[in-house]
This record gives structure tokens, C-alpha cells and sequence, in this order.
């Protein structure tokens, strides 16, 4: 049985997620105990990290091997200007713990790759993607599966961005590869730094990541799985499509022909 004793300070900063009673001290008590891997501290990494580290959860591990740039700063509001140049794990850490000064925050400054994929996941409950590749999408999406942790991936480009969560491991949910079998050639579509991002997009897409993470970790509401969220912030219009497992699916299908994480051409 979880201790369920708050120091006062805890009761006060998490006072309003107590109050809802799908989440109460139980609740934040499991917030508190979770980890929860986030990939990237960029766009969607910024606002991801921010609201899981005001939430308490209690161990969260960021995965980036990228510094600081200027052109960072139109949305990846984690970082600040007199950050230009530090890793972004350690800016992002930096901001997190003024915040919450209360949780265990890991970083790993590396890239996110076949050599260490397995090992950082599987010391985590949830895995959050807020990557910029497909390479990074489809690693994280086949090391859930074999490693049976929930993935909340998404994607933001232009004006649009895109959200699921997969839980391919258990009750016939579908995956990434199910929805995109194979990354598109390379060139085919445009990265953000080739096309540009709406900054507040990032914001929009990353709170819900943040929501869905949080909504794992407490076992409420509807998840994601089998759904894709579709926000176009032209239109104002948000999309939710359903969609399904493959049977032929390479790693969750019933054939699989991805059963380990080694070298492999939709990771470069
Ligand atoms: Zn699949």
C-alpha cells in the first residue's frame, strides 16, 4: 500500500489535482511514483516536460542531444535566451526544477538510437515521443512494443499536428506501424526547420501529450489507443480518427518480422 501522507507543502502545491476526484491523493500519489521518459526537449518536449513536472510526476527522464539555438526560442518556451548553446537536457532541467523542485529529473545527452533505446526505456512506465524524425517515431514505437511500455507519440508541422497513444502490447491495440508501415522516402516530407512550425501549435500539441501521459498514469478517462488526434489550427478544427490494428502489421501483426531492436533502415 502507497503511503498516502503529504508533507503540507505537497498538499498545497498539488491542492487542486486533489480536489478532482479522479485523481484525489491516490492519484497524485501515483503521479508521484511514475517515470515517464520524454524524447526530445524541443517544441513538444517544452510544454510536455513543463506540465508533467508542475503535475509531480515524481521521475522523468529526458532524452536529447541537442543544444540551444536562437531559432529554438519561437517555441520551445522551456529554454530561455541566456540558455543559447547549453544542452538543451540541462536547460530543460534547469527550468523544470524551478518549478517543482521536488521531482528526480534524469538526463541523458545523447541520441536516442538502437544502442541505448532498450535500456533507457525499460527503466520507465511511459514513453512520451516528441522527436522530429521518423527514424526516432519508429525506434520509440518498436521499442515500446518489445519492452511492453504505452508510447504517446505526436507530430506538429506547419499548421498541424497529430496525436495517438499506443499501447500495442495488450487488448489487440494497433501501433505506429500499423497506421505508417515504413518511414516515407527521405526528402518526401519536409522537416520543420525545411517548412516551418506555428510556435503556439508546439504548445497546443505538447499539453495534450502531457494530458494523455497524465491520464495513463492515472488510469482515467478514454485513452488514445486506436485513435488519431488531428488538430489543424487554420481550420480551428480537431479530428479524432479511428483507427486500426493490421493484422500483416511487421511488429504487432500476427506474422511479426521485427522481434529486436537492432540495426535497421527506418531507424536512420
Ligand atoms: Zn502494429
Amino acid at each position: 500500500m502507497d503511503n498516502l501522507e503529504f508533507t503540507e507543502d505537497e498538499i498545497q502545491r498539488y491542492a487542486r489535482h486533489i480536489t478532482l476526484p479522479q485523481v484525489g491523493g491516490l492519484g497524485q500519489r501515483k503521479l508521484m511514483n511514475a517515470k515517464v521518459l520524454v524524447i526530445g526537449a524541443g517544441g513538444l518536449g517544452s510544454p510536455l516536460l513543463l506540465y508533467l513536472a508542475a503535475a509531480g510526476v515524481g521521475n522523468i527522464g529526458i532524452i536529447d542531444d541537442d543544444k540551444v539555438e536562437l531559432s529554438n526560442l519561437q517555441r520551445q518556451i522551456i529554454h530561455k535566451t541566456n540558455k543559447i548553446g547549453s544542452h538543451k537536457t540541462d536547460s530543460a532541467k534547469e527550468t523544470i526544477l524551478s518549478i517543482n523542485p521536488n521531482i528526480n529529473i534524469m538526463t541523458y545527452k545523447e541520441r536516442f538510437s538502437i544502442f541505448n533505446a532498450e535500456n533507457i526505456i525499460s527503466q520507465y512506465d511511459i514513453v512520451a515521443d516528441g522527436s522530429d524524425n521518423f527514424g526516432t517515431r519508429f525506434l520509440a514505437n518498436d521499442t515500446c512494443f518489445l519492452t511492453k511500455k504505452t508510447l504517446v507519440s505526436a507530430a506538429i508541422l506547419r499548421f498541424e499536428g497529430q496525436i495517438s497513444t499506443y499501447s500495442a502490447y495488450k487488448d489487440l491495440n494497433c501501433c505506429y506501424r500499423c497506421l505508417w508501415p515504413k518511414p516515407p522516402p527521405k526528402g518526401l516530407i519536409a522537416s520543420c526547420g525545411e517548412a516551418g512550425v506555428f510556435g503556439a501549435l508546439a504548445g497546443a500539441i505538447g499539453s495534450i501529450q502531457a494530458i494523455e501521459v497524465l491520464k495513463e498514469v492515472l488510469g482515467i478517462g478514454k485513452s488514445l489507443n486506436n485513435f488519431l488526434l488531428i488538430f489543424d489550427t487554420l481550420s480551428s478544427e480537431m479530428r479524432k480518427v479511428k483507427i486500426k490494428k493490421d493484422n500483416n502489421c511487421q511488429l504487432c501483426g500476427s506474422k511479426p518480422t521485427i522481434t529486436s531492436i537492432k540495426k535497421h533502415k527506418d531507424y536512420s
